[in-house]
């Protein structure tokens, strides 16, 4: 039941459209049905009555059905009666004038509702017909069995290696395959065999769908993409047979890639789930079926990519199949530097614009980020009739992908605008407050997407290890907003819920997952969960409310010693909206330290 669930959860929104249309012109069907074809409610009678009736000429029509009559008086009203079985009235009725029609089986006035019924039948066949036609080997919906991958090929500008950036041991690597398929000849004849599936493990956006577009690029062959959600979306067992169909069409196209995407979706390993997940093992079955049956002179190479490899069936790492691995790491600095280069190619930016500087503020952002930072920037130089892209684009195309678009149309009264800025300026001060904290790069009360305000941090450099000190400041300040709220008003608001959010779950993942409490070291659940006994969840509770108890008690001292800064720059914040991280260094003075 549960899985069934989620697959119509991950069905297509073409799919949930066509659907609620069927759902909708059924219904809209039944109810016209139902209100031509009911007739109001006949007033049953005793059969003598009717026959009475019927003397006086007040019948003027009669349809039986077997021993039930149903007639219909001069004035339009409805009858019903009962007769004796093997008794028949109609030579009675006719001598009285009514007309008597006799229907057999359990229909009355068959004739309109039976064609009524098939309204909705005619729509349904209508919007299948529809769908069909409209569906080529790509649609979703009607290639049961073909693979409904997309194919690549021909592109009018190939994806090259040059537009991937920030990940140069991938590239090297896949350099490598890019010879094997121009050139199979060649390491054939030094007996070398080739790789068959090469994993690509990274975060989402790094670039693991683009790098194997470059590959087919590059190598000049065609590329067949489909995602592995795709394999198992809809119809039981339809998964295998788009893998066997895949793999025929890649071969009449070889040499070739086929690039499977999210892999995790049929490659988790078998078996944890008993009962449920059919459909997946025999999709993966098939897959490792067709990847063993390449035989030596199949030139069609397999990548997939996946952001959870330690979920992966261990079949699918054995040697012959997805037996390399390239991780594509999200850019540290140059590479962002690189990567930004790259998108704005084609885009005009203005003199004096430093890229360095962007990447420099980017910590965090992937590929797919940076790209989007690009683009937004490049919509609101246009917007503005602007001749190139400034840095003021920029820095507004990173807070659009940080916190989304600016949202100025939302009116917040006074009293809020107050509240949204202290809370704000709470959280810039504990920052500001603790040694461990990364630097402030903006604050302000113009609201984006879901958060009223906003305060921005950025890491100085890019960093792989984050240290308790470093976990327990970011608790600190994430808690500064709800803390100054509380200082300045006397009592809180609703706006600290994200943060809320934000500080429990990093005490719990500080206490379960990085062992950074005082329960030390314990057997941890993994990311997919896994179970603690009742008694080491409580424990687990306690610590990360001791943590957040802490987190709190920190960010009250500094607000309540530093009050005078908290409103001084809050009221500040109100006039300006907008504050960055120099003008904040310069509000809060040179004679400002950490605190404590
Ligand atoms: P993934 O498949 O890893 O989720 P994608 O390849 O779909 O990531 O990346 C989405 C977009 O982000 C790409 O089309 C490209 O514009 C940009 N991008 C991501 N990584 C890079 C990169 N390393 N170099 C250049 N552009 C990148
Ligand atoms: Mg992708
Ligand atoms: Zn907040």
């Amino acid at each position: 039941m549960k899985s069934l669930w989620r697959r119509i959860q991950t069905l297509p929104r073409r799919v949930w459209f066509v659907a609620a249309f069927v759902f909708f012109i059924t219904c809209l069907s039944l109810a016209v049905l139902v209100s031509r074809d009911t007739p109001p409610a006949p007033a049953t009678v005793p059969i003598s009555q009717l026959l009475d009736m019927a003397d006086h000429h007040q019948i003027s029509k009669v349809v039986i059905v077997s021993n039930t009559l149903y007639a219909t008086g001069t004035d339009g009203q409805q009858y019903q009666t009962t007769k004796e079985e093997q008794q028949t009235v109609t030579e009675q009725l006719r001598l009285d004038g009514v007309v008597v029609t006799v229907a057999d089986g359990a229909g009355r006035s068959v004739g309109l509702s039976s064609l009524a019924a098939f309204v909705p039948l005619m729509f349904i066949l209508a919007v299948i017909w529809f769908m069909m036609r409209r569906g080529g080997p790509n649609n979703q919906v009607m290639s049961f069995g073909r693979s409904g991958a997309r194919r690549y090929s021909g592109d009018a500008r190939p994806v090259t290696f040059d537009d991937v950036a920030g990940v140069e041991e991938a590239k090297q690597e896949l350099a490598e395959i890019v010879q094997f398929l121009k050139y199979p000849d060649k390491f054939r004849s030094m007996g070398a065999r080739i790789p068959k599936g090469v994993l690509l493990v990274g975060p989402p956006g790094t670039g693991k769908t683009l790098i194997s577009r470059a590959v087919a690029g590059e190598a000049g062959t065609p590329f067949f993409s489909i995602s592995g959600s795709e394999f198992v979306e809809m119809f039981v067992g339809v998964g295998a047979s788009r893998v066997r169909d895949l793999f025929r069409q890649a071969k009449r196209h070889a040499p070739c890639i086929i690039f499977i995407d999210e892999i995790d979706a049929v490659g988790r390993h078998r078996g944890n789930n008993v009962g449920g997940h059919d459909e997946r093992e025999q999709t993966l079955n098939q897959l490792l079926v067709e990847m063993d049956g390449f035989d030596l002179n199949t030139n069609v190479i397999v990548i997939a990519a996946t952001n959870r490899p330690d979920v992966l069936d261990q079949a699918l790492l054995r040697p012959g199949r997805f037996d390399r691995r390239v991780i594509l790491d999200p850019p540290d600095i140059n590479g962002r530097r690189a990567i930004l280069e790259v998108h704005a190619r084609s885009k005009p930016l203005a003199p004096g614009v430093d890229l360095a500087a962007i990447a420099q503020q980017t910590s965090g952002f992937s590929g797919a980020d940076l790209a989007n930072l690009l683009n937004e920037a490049a919509i609101l130089a246009a917007r503005s009739d602007k001749e190139a892209i400034g840095h003021e684009e920029l820095e507004e195309g990173i807070m659009r992908v940080v916190a989304g678009p600016e949202r100025r149309s939302r009116v917040v009264t006074e009293y809020e605008k107050s509240i949204i800025a202290y809370h704000e300026v709470g959280h810039a001060l504990v920052m500001k407050s603790l040694k461990h904290s990364h630097p402030v790069q903006k604050v302000s009360i113009i609201s984006r997407g879901q958060a009223l305000g906003v305060t921005v941090q950025a890491p100085k450099e890019d960093s792989y290890l984050t240290s308790r000190a470093q976990l327990t400041a970011r608790m600190a300040s994430l808690l500064g907003g709800r803390a100054a709220e509380e200082l300045t008003f006397g009592d809180v608001t609703t706006g600290a819920r994200q943060d809320l959010e934000a500080v429990a779950d990093l005490a719990r993942r500080m206490v379960t997952e990085f062992a950074m409490s005082e329960l030390g070291v314990i057997a941890t659940p993994t990311r997919d969960g896994g179970s603690l006994s009742g008694a080491v969840a409580a424990d687990v509770d306690r610590e990360a409310m001791r943590l957040i108890d802490e987190a709190f008690a920190t960010s009250r001292a500094i607000l309540a010693e530093r009050r005078g800064k908290l409103v001084e720059i809050a009221e500040h914040l109100k006039l300006v909206e907008t504050i960055d991280g120099k003008e904040l260094d310069r509000l809060l003075g040179p004679e400002w330290t950490f605190f404590g």
